[in-house]
């Protein structure tokens, strides 16, 4: 018999804004599962939110990380190890970009916005996940992110987060390769869209929740906890012979023909 039991594991979850947010669905299911949950959230604005949603799962940690700050990552890192001393599980559910960079012509992206969201976007897998390795090599781990179509397809308004999702995307196979032999797995969440505050930020959101609804072959969007599921597979020994990979939890609209 299979079960999901990760009583004994530590889950580092960050990218909580808000009740909608992927991560905060995600961060659910582990706790359901058993698991000890860290949740992470970027800048004072958020702490008072995701300190009321961490009550409703007794024994969670808080803690602030703004992944352009390294010092705020060590600092997850230090109290994790002194509290845990391993972590076994990485959910990454962060992306930003500029307004104007959502908004305008890709091709007028500025340096400074095509930096940004790069490096917050798909820079910081790598550097968290190099930040806290010598947690995730203890036991061996499962790190998942969460990505888009429009890593591989153009998207109307996606623009910069599209380039930032491909890195992303990449940046999966190539820890995938070079994480292996320390038994830690890497995966991709290609999710369809769903809406939360990041969301919101592309223009014409509504309309592509509607076009999606349409095309895809379940003919209806999907929701925040199909992602959480799909992640909490991701995240267990259910999933232990896969790394590398972009799994599409999108209401079956990648493999359409139209
Ligand atoms: P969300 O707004 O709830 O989450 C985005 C998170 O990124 C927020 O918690 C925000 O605080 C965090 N973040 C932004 N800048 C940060 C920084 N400097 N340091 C640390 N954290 C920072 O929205 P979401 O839709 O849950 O987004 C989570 C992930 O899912 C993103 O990578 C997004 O691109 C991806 N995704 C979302 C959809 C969708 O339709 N909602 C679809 C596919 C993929």
């Amino acid at each position: 018999m299979y079960s999901i039991d990760l009583s004994g594991r530590h889950a580092l979850v960050m990218g909580v804004a808000n009740h909608r947010s992927l991560s905060w669905a995600i961060a659910q299911c582990l706790h359901q599962a058993g698991a000890e949950l860290c949740l992470t959230y970027a800048g004072e604005r958020l702490q008072s939110t995701v300190e009321e949603l961490a009550r409703s799962l007794p024994g969670v940690i808080v803690l602030e990380c703004d992944v352009t700050r390294d010092e705020t990552i060590d600092a997850v890192a230090k109290t994790l190890g002194e509290r845990w001393g391993s972590i076994e599980m990485l959910v990454h559910g962060i992306a930003f970009a500029k307004k104007e960079d959502l908004e305008g012509a890709f091709v007028a992206t500025s340096r400074d916005g095509f930096q940004l969201a790069l490096e917050v976007s798909a820079y910081s897998l790598l550097n968290v996940t190099h930040r806290v390795l010598p947690l995730l090599e203890k036991n061996g781990g499962s790190i998942v992110t969460l990505s888009y179509l429009a890593a591989e397809r153009a998207v109307p308004s996606y623009n910069v987060m599209g380039s930032a999702k491909a890195v992303l995307e990449q940046s999966v196979r190539q820890l995938a390769y070079e994480l292996g032999p320390k038994n830690v797995r890497v995966n991709a969440i290609s999710a369809g869209p769903v809406s939360t505050l990041a969301a919101r930020g592309i223009h014409g959101f509504t309309d592509m929740l509607k076009k999606h609804a349409e095309r895809c072959a379940l003919k209806r969007n999907i929701t925040k906890e199909e992602v959480g599921k799909a992640a909490l597979f991701l995240l267990s020994d259910l999933s232990s012979g896969i790394t590398g990979e972009v799994i599409y939890v999108d209401a079956g609209y990648r493999m359409m023909g139209w």
